[in-house]
């Protein structure tokens, strides 16, 4: 049966980038109609995914068919080939599919991409490779940005803080990030307050400006 559920999606272009995010996508309890030109990456992953099918993306004919125009979000996650990136995001444009989103993998792809109808478009070797730096340079475990200089990361007590609560520690006056929460091994993260004692094991969830939490991260 054909899919008019809100929470289908369809991803076209099952390489690295697009067969995660169908795995997660299904994961995460969403229908998945996932679709690749190769007959190969088909065989590849039906057994993993529930549906896959063979088409190119690019033919407008060949979408209308295999119904992608019901989907309310289809995912063009296509990286190498730019060219049948763009064309299959003009021709889901021209089907009227509402929320185009599309993978760019350099500025220029992202420009092209936007202009052709793609409503949302990521860029995942960007933001990894950023992401990473910060985790590369500093004692962070985890960093996320988001725009207009502001991101939240996850790491380990600064030496220095210890065994004192954050109410005599200031983080905020003294160094600008906000303490959100703050975690002992096994345990969940909890909300960190002013009576919060940082013990030598803890792990915090800290946000501010990138710089801020750059620089609250390499404290010793
Ligand atoms: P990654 O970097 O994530 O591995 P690739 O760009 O290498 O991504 O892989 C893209 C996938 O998209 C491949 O499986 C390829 O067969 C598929 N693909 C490329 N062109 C089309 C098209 N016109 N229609 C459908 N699938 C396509």
């Amino acid at each position: 049966a054909r899919s008019t559920d809100d929470s289908g999606i369809v991803i076209i272009g099952l390489g690295r980038f697009g067969c995660h995010l169908a795995g997660s996508l299904t994961q995460l309890g969403h229908e998945v109609l996932a679709v690749d030109r190769s007959p190969d990456r088909v065989q590849r992953w039906s057994a993993q995914l529930d549906r896959v099918v063979q088409a190119d993306a690019t033919e407008e004919a060949a979408l209308r068919q295999l119904g992608v125009a019901d989907f309310g979000r289809v995912v063009v996650a296509i990286g190498a080939s730019v060219e049948a990136s763009v064309l299959s995001v003009l021709a889901l444009t021209e089907l009227g599919v509402p929320q185009i989103w599309a993978r760019a993998t350099s500025e220029k792809h992202a420009k092209i991409l936007a202009s052709v109808g793609a409503h949302h478009v990521v860029f995942p070797e960007a933001e990894t490779g950023e992401r990473v730096a910060h985790l590369i340079v500093s004692r962070m475990l985890d960093f996320i940005e988001f725009g207009d200089d502001f991101a939240i990361a996850k790491v380990p007590v600064p030496p220095s803080l210890v065994g004192r609560p954050l109410s005599e520690l200031v983080p905020t006056e003294r160094y600008g990030v906000m303490v959100v929460g703050a975690k002992l091994p096994g345990e969940r993260f909890r909300y960190a307050g002013p009576e919060t004692v940082l013990s030598p094991e803890s792990v915090l969830i800290v946000e501010g400006t990138i710089d801020q939490v750059q620089r609250f991260a390499t404290l010793s």
